[in-house]
């Protein structure tokens, strides 16, 4: 796709390997650090083993707020407990168990001119995850017609209000059936997560800006407002395993990747986002590398493997993990791996890297990847995907971080039902697990550290 940064890498690269030759020829210079071939081979049924069970029908679409992600999770600990990985004192049972807040509504009363209004006729884009408001705490009153569409009457409200302003809305019943269309697509949002927008079918829903309060309800005149909601807490887990290094112990390089994905569709002959390539192919990678280091035991600093949660609802796994740790410093290099299984625009085999210029971790990478020949990219121009997996909440603490991924703007599959395992490359996708056990090499060792370098 992008053939002059490849070429110019390709150019680099050329560069030191001739330099590395003179320098073998000249005597009394000091021989590099020799980085051994590592040899995943024997793994490559296990790899594919691992992403048809992750992607199957079973585990339907592996939705963070439904039983498809506990059956994930109990999967992906029996894996990692088999190859015989360790637990951290901190994550008992592998469980890293973090809190959100859900879209649904642990507590939800609103009464109009003395009557309650049921349910199914509210809708609240909260500013907050609980509220009590009162009639003289509501800003605007703001009574929609019958005769506009409700969709472009949201829209028009959405582009219109205030931040952390109080809106109560009367929506005629002639727009009823708008009305519970644009109401079922709230519990597929799944958190509340402050500041973000969301168009469902065209409906702006906005979280954290302020409330605003749909009722159904053909009153002219409101008397008497109050209205009060709680949302729900949900409470969730990343799943963390650890090879402990033999002479750097404290010091930590984490392979992850996100396991969750987007659950059922509404509608549809086939209801099930698979989530093959986004992201069994990224969860079985890491799980594939586990077994191969701890089959190998050649890492001086601790390995920890990390499949996050509910990375399709902000990062939020990512982000509660960062947070918590408790000695950021110690992360030397973060390798995230989200969704490796089609092809890249390099082409089969070949990944890139996310943000490739924000640390010196590709040029680490690429030096470890000398003797099989091969590079990990430069994220092409426009991608801008530094910020879309979890490696973000870890650069964004300064941790070198970033994704290896085969991302192609030309896959019309991305977020779609059609996410199958069937379309994948799994000769591809195992190539690049291959790389990038291979490109850690040094790392793993303890003799390289990577730097942010902006
Ligand atoms: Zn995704």
């Amino acid at each position: 796709m992008k053939p002059i940064p490849l070429l110019t890498i390709l150019l680099a690269v050329f560069y030191i390997i001739g330099c590395d030759k003179q320098e073998e020829a000249t005597p009394n210079k000091v021989v590099p650090h020799q980085i051994e071939t590592l040899n995943l081979n024997p793994l490559k049924n296990t790899y594919e083993y691992l992403v048809n069970v992750l992607a199957s029908d079973s585990l339907n679409g592996r939705w963070t707020h439904e039983t498809g992600i506990d059956r994930t999770e109990k999967f992906v600990i029996k894996q990692i407990s088999e190859i015989g990985l360790q637990e951290l004192p901190r994550y008992k049972s592998f469980k890293d168990g973090f809190k959100v807040v859900s879209t649904d509504f642990e507590t939800l009363t609103i009464n109009l001119n003395n009557q309650p209004a049921s349910p199914e006729r509210i809708i609240i884009t909260p500013q907050s995850p609980q509220a009590q408001i009162s009639l003289n705490q509501i800003n605007r009153v703001v009574y929609f017609s019958p005769t506009t569409t409700l969709k472009e009457q949201v829209t028009s409200l959405h582009n219109t209000s205030v931040a952390g302003q109080n809106y109560l809305v009367l929506v005629p019943l002639a727009l009823q059936e708008s009305f519970q269309e644009f109401k079922s697509y709230f519990p597929a949002l799944g958190a509340f997560v402050p500041n973000t927008i969301r168009y469902a079918a065209g409906y702006p829903i906005r979280y954290g800006y302020n409330n605003i309060i749909y009722v159904l309800s053909d009153t002219k005149m409101v008397e008497t407002f109050t209205g009060s909601f709680k949302l729900k807490e949900e409470a969730l887990n990343n799943v963390v395993a650890v090879i402990p290094g033999k002479s750097k112990p404290n010091e930590y390089v984490i392979f992850s990747a996100h396991m969750d994905h987007l659950g059922m569709a509404r509608s549809g002959t086939d209801r099930i986002y698979n989530g093959a390539n986004d992201n069994a192919s990224g969860t079985a990678a890491v799980i594939t590398l586990a077994k191969y280091f701890k089959e190998q035991n050649l890492n001086e600093r601790t390995l920890l493997f990390v499949l996050f949660n509910a990375e399709e609802k902000g990062l939020l796994g990512s982000k509660s993990f960062v947070n918590a740790f408790p000695d950021k410093s110690a992360i030397k290099a973060v390798f995230n791996i989200d969704m490796i299984g089609n092809i890249s625009p390099y082409g089969a085999g070949k990944a890139f890297l996310s943000g490739h210029s924000r640390s010196t971790l590709q040029s680490i990478m690429n030096k470890n990847l000398q003797p099989i020949n091969t590079l990990i990219n430069n994220e092409p121009a426009g991608y801008d995907l530094f910020a879309r997996s979890d490696n973000y909440p870890f650069a964004q603490a300064q941790i070198p971080a970033h994704t290896i991924t085969t991302f192609n703007s030309a896959d019309r599959l991305y977020h779609t039902v059609a996410d199958e395992i069937s379309t994948l490359d799994l000769h591809s996708a195992f190539t690049v697990v291959k790389t990038i056990a291979q490109s850690s090499y040094s790392i793993i060792k303890g003799t390289d550290e990577p730097k942010m370098t902006n």
